[in-house]
Protein backbone atom coordinates (compact mmCIF):
# COMPACT_ATOMS: atom_id res chain seq x y z
CA UNK A 1 0.00 0.00 0.00
CA UNK A 2 0.95 3.53 -0.88
CA UNK A 3 1.43 5.45 2.13
CA UNK A 4 -1.13 8.20 2.76
CA UNK A 5 1.03 11.81 3.05
CA UNK A 6 -0.01 14.38 5.09
CA UNK A 7 -0.13 17.72 6.39
CA UNK A 8 -1.24 18.48 9.86
CA UNK A 9 -2.61 22.13 10.36
CA UNK A 10 -1.57 22.72 14.40
CA UNK A 11 0.76 19.81 15.25
CA UNK A 12 1.45 20.75 18.58
CA UNK A 13 -1.73 21.57 19.99
CA UNK A 14 -3.75 18.56 21.62
CA UNK A 15 -5.05 16.57 18.31
CA UNK A 16 -1.73 17.64 16.26
CA UNK A 17 0.47 15.91 19.07
CA UNK A 18 -1.70 12.39 19.00
CA UNK A 19 -1.81 12.52 15.60
CA UNK A 20 1.93 12.22 15.74
CA UNK A 21 1.52 9.59 18.37
CA UNK A 22 -0.61 7.56 15.28
CA UNK A 23 1.91 8.01 12.80
CA UNK A 24 4.67 6.72 15.06
CA UNK A 25 2.82 3.61 15.40
CA UNK A 26 2.24 3.01 11.83
CA UNK A 27 5.29 4.21 9.73
CA UNK A 28 4.58 2.12 7.23
CA UNK A 29 1.19 3.72 6.55
CA UNK A 30 2.02 7.08 7.04
CA UNK A 31 4.50 10.02 5.99
CA UNK A 32 4.51 13.45 7.17
CA UNK A 33 4.86 16.06 4.67
CA UNK A 34 3.72 19.14 6.63
CA UNK A 35 3.71 20.49 10.27
CA UNK A 36 2.47 23.69 11.23
CA UNK A 37 2.36 25.79 14.24
CA UNK A 38 1.04 28.97 15.59
CA UNK A 39 4.07 29.92 18.31
CA UNK A 40 5.12 26.43 19.93
CA UNK A 41 8.37 26.68 17.67
CA UNK A 42 10.22 24.61 20.47
CA UNK A 43 7.83 21.85 19.64
CA UNK A 44 7.37 22.28 15.92
CA UNK A 45 11.13 22.06 16.14
CA UNK A 46 11.40 18.69 17.84
CA UNK A 47 8.19 17.31 15.97
CA UNK A 48 10.17 17.99 12.60
CA UNK A 49 13.46 16.14 13.56
CA UNK A 50 11.64 13.41 14.82
CA UNK A 51 9.30 12.96 11.55
CA UNK A 52 11.31 14.88 8.88
CA UNK A 53 8.34 16.57 6.89
CA UNK A 54 9.12 18.20 3.37
CA UNK A 55 7.92 21.60 5.05
CA UNK A 56 7.03 23.07 8.16
CA UNK A 57 4.75 26.66 9.09
CA UNK A 58 5.09 28.61 11.85
CA UNK A 59 2.88 31.22 11.97
CA UNK A 60 4.18 33.58 14.12
CA UNK A 61 6.48 35.30 11.74
CA UNK A 62 8.86 36.67 15.13
CA UNK A 63 9.68 32.88 15.21
CA UNK A 64 10.69 32.30 11.75
CA UNK A 65 14.78 33.14 12.49
CA UNK A 66 14.39 30.13 15.68
CA UNK A 67 12.81 27.63 13.50
CA UNK A 68 14.86 28.04 10.38
CA UNK A 69 17.70 28.21 12.54
CA UNK A 70 17.26 25.03 14.51
CA UNK A 71 16.41 23.41 11.42
CA UNK A 72 19.17 24.67 9.13
CA UNK A 73 21.19 21.09 9.21
CA UNK A 74 17.92 19.36 7.86
CA UNK A 75 16.36 19.32 3.93
CA UNK A 76 13.60 20.76 5.94
CA UNK A 77 11.73 23.72 4.18
CA UNK A 78 10.65 26.59 6.84
CA UNK A 79 8.08 29.10 6.30
CA UNK A 80 6.55 31.86 8.42
CA UNK A 81 3.52 33.64 8.38
CA UNK A 82 -0.67 33.00 8.11
CA UNK A 83 -0.08 32.87 4.33
CA UNK A 84 2.15 30.45 4.03
CA UNK A 85 0.05 28.61 6.51
CA UNK A 86 -2.66 28.72 3.53
CA UNK A 87 -0.76 28.42 0.71
CA UNK A 88 1.08 25.50 2.21
CA UNK A 89 -1.69 22.64 1.39
CA UNK A 90 -1.44 23.28 -2.09
CA UNK A 91 1.58 20.91 -2.48
CA UNK A 92 1.43 17.89 -4.76
CA UNK A 93 2.67 15.56 -2.35
CA UNK A 94 -0.03 15.93 -0.06
CA UNK A 95 -3.13 13.25 -0.30
CA UNK A 96 -4.46 14.49 3.34
CA UNK A 97 -4.94 17.48 5.48
CA UNK A 98 -5.82 16.92 9.12
CA UNK A 99 -6.75 20.61 10.35
CA UNK A 100 -6.32 20.53 14.04
CA UNK A 101 -6.16 24.22 14.03
CA UNK A 102 -8.04 26.55 16.47
CA UNK A 103 -11.30 28.65 16.56
CA UNK A 104 -11.74 30.91 13.24
CA UNK A 105 -8.11 30.21 12.38
CA UNK A 106 -9.21 26.80 10.91
CA UNK A 107 -11.54 28.12 8.41
CA UNK A 108 -9.24 30.15 5.63
CA UNK A 109 -6.52 27.27 5.74
CA UNK A 110 -10.11 24.45 4.83
CA UNK A 111 -11.38 26.08 2.53
CA UNK A 112 -7.73 26.63 0.41
CA UNK A 113 -7.17 22.68 0.78
CA UNK A 114 -10.61 22.07 -0.47
CA UNK A 115 -10.42 24.14 -3.76
CA UNK A 116 -6.52 22.16 -3.62
CA UNK A 117 -8.77 18.87 -4.03
CA UNK A 118 -7.28 17.36 -0.66
CA UNK A 119 -8.90 14.80 1.53
CA UNK A 120 -9.95 16.91 4.73
CA UNK A 121 -9.41 15.33 8.07
CA UNK A 122 -11.73 17.86 10.24
CA UNK A 123 -10.62 18.43 14.15
CA UNK A 124 -11.93 22.03 14.09
CA UNK A 125 -15.41 22.11 14.44
CA UNK A 126 -15.23 25.53 13.83
CA UNK A 127 -14.80 25.84 11.03
CA UNK A 128 -18.75 24.50 10.02
CA UNK A 129 -20.20 26.47 12.93
CA UNK A 130 -18.82 29.90 11.34
CA UNK A 131 -19.29 28.86 7.36
CA UNK A 132 -20.64 25.21 7.27
CA UNK A 133 -23.20 25.62 4.54
CA UNK A 134 -19.76 27.70 2.16
CA UNK A 135 -17.48 24.93 3.45
CA UNK A 136 -19.80 22.03 2.79
CA UNK A 137 -20.90 23.42 -0.56
CA UNK A 138 -17.22 23.93 -1.35
CA UNK A 139 -16.51 20.50 -0.67
CA UNK A 140 -19.13 18.86 -2.65
CA UNK A 141 -18.23 20.91 -5.38
CA UNK A 142 -14.69 20.00 -5.26
CA UNK A 143 -16.16 16.37 -4.77
CA UNK A 144 -13.62 16.49 -1.45
CA UNK A 145 -14.65 14.33 1.40
CA UNK A 146 -14.47 16.15 4.93
CA UNK A 147 -13.77 12.87 7.31
CA UNK A 148 -14.38 14.22 11.25
CA UNK A 149 -12.25 13.94 13.66
CA UNK A 150 -14.46 14.64 16.64
CA UNK A 151 -15.20 12.03 18.35
CA UNK A 152 -18.82 12.33 18.43
CA UNK A 153 -18.78 13.07 14.40
CA UNK A 154 -16.59 10.33 13.96
CA UNK A 155 -18.91 7.92 16.00
CA UNK A 156 -21.61 8.87 13.75
CA UNK A 157 -19.50 8.66 10.67
CA UNK A 158 -18.67 4.58 11.57
CA UNK A 159 -22.16 4.11 12.86
CA UNK A 160 -22.99 5.12 8.86
CA UNK A 161 -20.47 2.93 7.25
CA UNK A 162 -22.78 0.61 4.78
CA UNK A 163 -26.22 2.61 5.41
CA UNK A 164 -27.58 4.25 2.40
CA UNK A 165 -30.72 5.28 4.52
CA UNK A 166 -31.55 8.74 5.31
CA UNK A 167 -30.69 9.33 9.70
CA UNK A 168 -33.99 9.38 11.47
CA UNK A 169 -32.40 11.27 14.15
CA UNK A 170 -29.11 11.62 15.90
CA UNK A 171 -28.11 11.16 19.62
CA UNK A 172 -25.08 13.02 20.38
CA UNK A 173 -23.48 12.15 23.53
CA UNK A 174 -22.41 14.55 26.14
CA UNK A 175 -20.02 14.19 29.34
CA UNK A 176 -21.91 16.97 30.96
CA UNK A 177 -18.51 18.47 31.86
CA UNK A 178 -16.94 19.21 35.02
CA UNK A 179 -20.47 21.97 36.71
CA UNK A 180 -22.75 18.89 35.61
CA UNK A 181 -23.52 18.29 38.89
CA UNK A 182 -23.25 21.59 40.42
CA UNK A 183 -26.25 23.30 41.78
CA UNK A 184 -26.72 26.09 39.19
CA UNK A 185 -26.26 29.60 41.94
CA UNK A 186 -22.85 28.28 42.55
CA UNK A 187 -22.44 28.92 38.57
CA UNK A 188 -21.53 32.34 39.23
CA UNK A 189 -17.86 31.24 41.40
CA UNK A 190 -16.43 28.93 39.69
CA UNK A 191 -12.38 29.95 38.39
CA UNK A 192 -10.82 28.91 35.51
CA UNK A 193 -9.08 26.18 37.30
CA UNK A 194 -12.85 24.25 38.55
CA UNK A 195 -13.55 24.85 34.89
CA UNK A 196 -9.93 22.90 33.45
CA UNK A 197 -10.58 19.98 35.39
CA UNK A 198 -12.62 18.20 32.78
CA UNK A 199 -13.85 14.29 34.04
CA UNK A 200 -13.72 12.39 31.10
CA UNK A 201 -11.42 14.31 28.28
CA UNK A 202 -8.35 15.59 28.34
CA UNK A 203 -7.86 18.30 25.79
CA UNK A 204 -6.87 21.90 24.87
CA UNK A 205 -8.01 25.30 26.71
CA UNK A 206 -10.38 26.64 24.72
CA UNK A 207 -12.32 23.48 24.15
CA UNK A 208 -12.50 22.59 28.15
CA UNK A 209 -13.92 26.03 28.80
CA UNK A 210 -16.43 25.43 25.86
CA UNK A 211 -17.06 21.91 27.46
CA UNK A 212 -17.34 23.69 31.32
CA UNK A 213 -20.35 26.26 29.42
CA UNK A 214 -21.71 22.97 26.74
CA UNK A 215 -20.96 25.63 24.02
CA UNK A 216 -18.73 22.94 22.84
CA UNK A 217 -21.89 20.85 22.47
CA UNK A 218 -24.08 23.33 20.51
CA UNK A 219 -20.95 23.80 18.18
CA UNK A 220 -21.02 19.81 18.10
CA UNK A 221 -25.04 20.13 17.07
CA UNK A 222 -23.92 22.57 14.21
CA UNK A 223 -21.05 20.72 13.16
CA UNK A 224 -23.53 17.17 12.61
CA UNK A 225 -25.92 19.21 10.89
CA UNK A 226 -23.69 20.17 8.23
CA UNK A 227 -21.84 17.04 7.73
CA UNK A 228 -24.84 14.92 7.80
CA UNK A 229 -27.39 17.00 6.31
CA UNK A 230 -29.95 16.52 9.69
CA UNK A 231 -32.25 19.45 10.56
CA UNK A 232 -31.49 20.52 14.07
CA UNK A 233 -34.89 19.33 15.19
CA UNK A 234 -33.67 15.90 14.51
CA UNK A 235 -30.33 16.10 16.56
CA UNK A 236 -30.56 15.53 20.24
CA UNK A 237 -27.84 16.37 22.82
CA UNK A 238 -28.01 13.66 25.42
CA UNK A 239 -25.51 13.52 28.60
CA UNK A 240 -24.31 10.49 29.18
CA UNK A 241 -21.25 11.21 32.28
CA UNK A 242 -19.28 7.73 31.04
CA UNK A 243 -18.55 9.09 27.94
CA UNK A 244 -18.56 5.13 26.84
CA UNK A 245 -21.26 5.79 24.22
CA UNK A 246 -19.70 8.13 21.63
CA UNK A 247 -23.09 8.85 19.86
CA UNK A 248 -25.61 7.11 17.76
CA UNK A 249 -27.92 6.95 14.81
CA UNK A 250 -31.64 6.13 14.68
CA UNK A 251 -32.64 5.15 11.76
CA UNK A 252 -36.17 5.67 9.93
CA UNK A 253 -37.11 1.88 11.26
CA UNK A 254 -36.36 2.59 15.01
CA UNK A 255 -32.74 0.87 14.61
CA UNK A 256 -29.98 2.48 16.53
CA UNK A 257 -27.03 2.08 15.88
CA UNK A 258 -24.01 3.28 18.43
CA UNK A 259 -20.23 3.57 18.62
CA UNK A 260 -18.36 2.72 22.39
CA UNK A 261 -15.26 2.91 23.44
CA UNK A 262 -12.86 4.29 26.34
CA UNK A 263 -12.59 8.14 25.49
CA UNK A 264 -9.60 8.37 23.49
CA UNK A 265 -9.01 10.86 20.53
CA UNK A 266 -6.55 8.17 19.34
CA UNK A 267 -9.27 6.16 17.56
CA UNK A 268 -11.17 9.24 15.84
CA UNK A 269 -7.98 10.87 14.54
CA UNK A 270 -6.56 6.69 13.02
CA UNK A 271 -9.57 6.26 11.62
CA UNK A 272 -10.01 9.48 9.92
CA UNK A 273 -6.77 8.38 8.28
CA UNK A 274 -6.67 4.80 7.75
CA UNK A 275 -10.67 5.36 6.50
CA UNK A 276 -12.07 3.07 5.27
CA UNK A 277 -9.85 0.49 6.86
CA UNK A 278 -9.12 0.38 10.56
CA UNK A 279 -5.91 -0.61 12.18
CA UNK A 280 -4.24 -1.90 15.34
CA UNK A 281 -4.62 0.96 18.07
CA UNK A 282 -2.77 0.78 21.33
CA UNK A 283 -5.90 2.02 23.51
CA UNK A 284 -7.62 0.82 26.47
CA UNK A 285 -10.43 -1.50 25.74
CA UNK A 286 -13.87 -1.27 27.16
CA UNK A 287 -14.26 -3.89 30.74
CA UNK A 288 -18.05 -3.40 30.76
CA UNK A 289 -17.41 -4.64 34.48
CA UNK A 290 -16.05 -1.08 34.98
CA UNK A 291 -19.51 -0.09 33.72
CA UNK A 292 -22.63 -1.84 35.46
CA UNK A 293 -24.33 1.79 34.94
CA UNK A 294 -24.45 3.52 31.56
CA UNK A 295 -26.85 6.88 32.84
CA UNK A 296 -28.24 9.09 30.08
CA UNK A 297 -30.73 12.61 30.94
CA UNK A 298 -31.92 15.24 28.79
CA UNK A 299 -29.16 18.45 29.24
CA UNK A 300 -30.69 21.41 31.52
CA UNK A 301 -30.69 23.72 28.49
CA UNK A 302 -31.91 26.37 31.69
CA UNK A 303 -28.20 25.66 33.52
CA UNK A 304 -26.16 25.76 30.17
CA UNK A 305 -27.81 28.66 28.39
CA UNK A 306 -25.06 28.31 25.82
CA UNK A 307 -26.42 24.86 24.52
CA UNK A 308 -29.39 27.04 23.62
CA UNK A 309 -28.00 29.66 21.83
CA UNK A 310 -26.19 26.97 19.68
CA UNK A 311 -29.45 25.60 19.10
CA UNK A 312 -31.02 29.23 17.41
CA UNK A 313 -28.48 30.32 16.09
CA UNK A 314 -28.29 27.29 13.50
CA UNK A 315 -32.07 28.03 13.40
CA UNK A 316 -31.32 31.18 12.40
CA UNK A 317 -28.84 30.37 9.97
CA UNK A 318 -26.95 32.88 7.86
CA UNK A 319 -24.30 34.71 9.99
CA UNK A 320 -25.78 34.49 13.35
CA UNK A 321 -23.35 30.94 13.87
CA UNK A 322 -20.69 33.08 13.11
CA UNK A 323 -21.15 35.96 15.48
CA UNK A 324 -21.59 33.47 18.26
CA UNK A 325 -18.62 31.97 17.47
CA UNK A 326 -16.17 34.99 17.57
CA UNK A 327 -18.10 36.21 21.02
CA UNK A 328 -17.27 32.59 22.15
CA UNK A 329 -14.01 32.98 21.36
CA UNK A 330 -13.30 36.42 23.40
CA UNK A 331 -15.28 35.44 25.99
CA UNK A 332 -13.24 32.05 26.71
CA UNK A 333 -10.34 34.23 26.57
CA UNK A 334 -11.56 36.75 29.03
CA UNK A 335 -12.34 34.10 31.46
CA UNK A 336 -9.28 32.25 31.18
CA UNK A 337 -7.65 35.48 31.26
CA UNK A 338 -9.79 36.19 34.64
CA UNK A 339 -11.43 39.19 33.22
CA UNK A 340 -14.77 37.75 32.57
CA UNK A 341 -16.73 35.67 35.16
CA UNK A 342 -18.26 32.44 33.88
CA UNK A 343 -22.17 33.79 33.30
CA UNK A 344 -20.04 36.38 31.53
CA UNK A 345 -19.62 34.06 28.74
CA UNK A 346 -22.92 33.61 27.99
CA UNK A 347 -24.06 36.86 28.58
CA UNK A 348 -21.20 38.01 26.47
CA UNK A 349 -22.12 36.34 23.73
CA UNK A 350 -26.07 37.11 23.47
CA UNK A 351 -25.40 40.76 23.39
CA UNK A 352 -22.88 40.64 20.72
CA UNK A 353 -25.46 38.48 18.61
CA UNK A 354 -28.22 41.22 19.42
CA UNK A 355 -26.05 44.11 18.71
CA UNK A 356 -23.78 43.16 15.56
CA UNK A 357 -25.34 43.27 11.78
CA UNK A 358 -27.06 39.75 10.70
CA UNK A 359 -26.69 38.81 6.62
CA UNK A 360 -28.81 35.64 5.95
CA UNK A 361 -26.97 34.95 2.73
CA UNK A 362 -23.33 35.60 3.38
CA UNK A 363 -20.63 35.46 1.09
CA UNK A 364 -16.98 34.29 2.63
CA UNK A 365 -16.03 38.12 2.53
CA UNK A 366 -19.01 38.84 4.33
CA UNK A 367 -18.55 35.98 6.91
CA UNK A 368 -15.05 37.32 7.26
CA UNK A 369 -16.37 41.06 7.95
CA UNK A 370 -18.49 39.89 10.29
CA UNK A 371 -16.31 37.68 12.73
CA UNK A 372 -14.23 40.84 12.63
CA UNK A 373 -17.06 43.21 13.19
CA UNK A 374 -18.01 40.53 16.08
CA UNK A 375 -15.09 40.42 17.85
CA UNK A 376 -14.72 44.17 18.06
CA UNK A 377 -18.42 44.20 19.69
CA UNK A 378 -17.51 41.48 21.92
CA UNK A 379 -14.59 43.54 23.05
CA UNK A 380 -16.57 46.77 23.18
CA UNK A 381 -19.31 44.96 25.26
CA UNK A 382 -16.22 43.26 27.53
CA UNK A 383 -15.09 46.69 28.41
CA UNK A 384 -18.38 47.54 29.62
CA UNK A 385 -18.64 44.47 32.03
MN1 LIG B 1 -16.41 16.25 20.61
Amino acid sequence: MEKKRIAILGSTGSIGTQTLEVVAEHPELFSVEVLTANNNAELLVRQAVEFQPDAVVIASESLYRQVSDALKDYPIKVYAGNDALEQIVDQDSIDIVLVALLGYSGLMPTIRAIKAGKIIALANKETLVVAGELVTGLAARYRVPIIPVDSEHSAIFQCLAGEYSAIDRIYLTASGGPFLNLPEEKLAYVTREDALKHPRWNMGAKITVDSATMMNKGFEVIEAHWLFAVPACDIRALVHPQSIIHSMVQFRDGAIKAQLGEPSMKIPIQYALTYPDRMECKVKRVDFADYPALTFAEPDFKKFPCLDIAYNALRAGGTIPCIMNAANEIAVQAFLDGKLKYPGIYALISETIETTAFIAKPSLDDYMETDAMARHNAMKILGGM
